[in-house]
């Protein structure tokens, strides 16, 4: 099988396991694990942030970074089909009593003044107070999108007139880094709260951390045991992320171009489904209105021919390319999907 369903499906390499059986490890819950404190300091200082908090999954990451901005009973802002509040199950309504609203921009690329035309910090006594901003980069559902950083800055300036805090859902960053060159630095001055994933395009097998000032860190990992979240002789998985950054984070660059000829073909055949100039990183979203087929359809006939990809709405279905995917795994999908718009097109 060609498992094109997401970047997340990628199994540790020989390198990365024998990493993770090399790794030092102590009670990460009593601060004794330095693969988890070396992890934690190493992505902080990428970022320019004061410290950082492993954690076993993105949406905890965020979570707790967002808990961190926003008390009971206020309101965090974010684009509609954000992961935050599509994908987290409702963690911040649940846990945190955060409140959300949300504005829709196409392939979930904000503008500074969607979000702020919508905040209301201090609102008084009858409305919700805004406390945060939520910005997602590289935008999943929105296909893998770069938030350009001039727009970042922006948002930032307006954000801190207003008093509003800034969260970055760096699920991706890395893609968004290597495909527009902006340094990681760079990216983390702009923010008040980051999450990153070393599960996705870097391959690892599990991991995120959540980075921000020392003082909400400490804070953030009282929440993570309380959530259930404090782990033990866990550097054998901080060693992946190691192991990730300092070998995977240049291949990024061979999952963008696969996405890219991959785009390429599907708009070869029909090119209302996606616009290849808009394929920047490692997620082809396409777009099947106007195709006399569904997404779900479109998945199963692809299904049969080997290849998995998810259909994410009624008529839009996502591929992601990623570690375990190689040039002839390419080539196959190429010979197969354009084949499979094409009919479904002209039927
Ligand atoms: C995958 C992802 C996350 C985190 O997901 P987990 O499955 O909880 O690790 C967060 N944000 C975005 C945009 C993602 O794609």
């Amino acid at each position: 099988m060609i498992d094109l369903r997401s970047d997340t499906v990628t199994k540790p390499s020989e390198g990365m396991r024998r990493a993770m059986a090399n790794a030092e490890v102590g009670d990460d819950v009593y601060g004794d694990d330095p693969t988890v404190n070396s992890l934690e300091e190493r992505v902080a200082q990428m970022f320019g942030m004061e410290a950082g908090v492993f954690t076993p999954s993105g949406s905890l990451a965020n979570q707790l970074a967002i808990r961190m901005l926003v008390k009971p009973g206020e309101e965090l802002i974010c684009e509609t089909n954000s992961h935050i509040v599509r994908a987290e199950l409702g963690a911040a309504a649940v846990f945190s009593g955060i409140t959300t609203r949300t504005v829709l921009a196409p392939r979930g690329l904000l503008t500074a003044e969607d979000l702020i035309a919508i905040a209301r910090p201090d609102s008084g006594p009858y409305l919700v107070s805004t406390t945060a901003l939520a910005v997602e980069n590289t935008h999943n559902f929105g296909g893998g999108t770069v938030q350009p950083i001039a727009e970042i800055a922006k948002l930032r300036k307006l954000s801190q007139a207003l008093g509003l805090g800034l969260h970055l859902d760096g699920a991706r960053i890395w893609n968004a880094h290597i495909a527009s060159g902006t340094s990681f630095l760079e990216y983390g001055q702009h923010f008040d709260t980051i999450s990153v994933c070393l599960s996705k395009g870097l391959g690892a097998p599990v991991g995120s951390v959540m980075l921000s000032t020392k003082e909400r860190v400490t804070s953030a990992r009282q929440w993570r045991k309380r959530y259930g979240g404090g782990m033990r002789q866990v550097g054998i998985l901080a060693a992946a992320g190691h192991y990730a950054l300092d070998n995977n984070l240049q291949l990024l660059a061979n999952d963008h171009s696969r996405a890219k000829s991959l785009a390429i073909a599907c708009a070869n055949a029909v090119p209302s489904v996606i616009n290849p100039l808009e394929v920047e990183t490692n997620i082809v979203a396409l777009d099947l209105q106007g195709l006399n087929i569904t997404a779900a359809e479109l998945n199963a006939q692809l299904k049969s021919a080997g290849i998995l990809s998810s259909a994410l709405g009624p008529k839009f279905l996502r591929l992601v390319t990623h570690l375990d995917i190689t040039d002839s795994d390419i080539e196959t999908v190429t010979q197969v999907l354009p084949e499979l718009l094409k009919r479904a097109f002209v039927a």
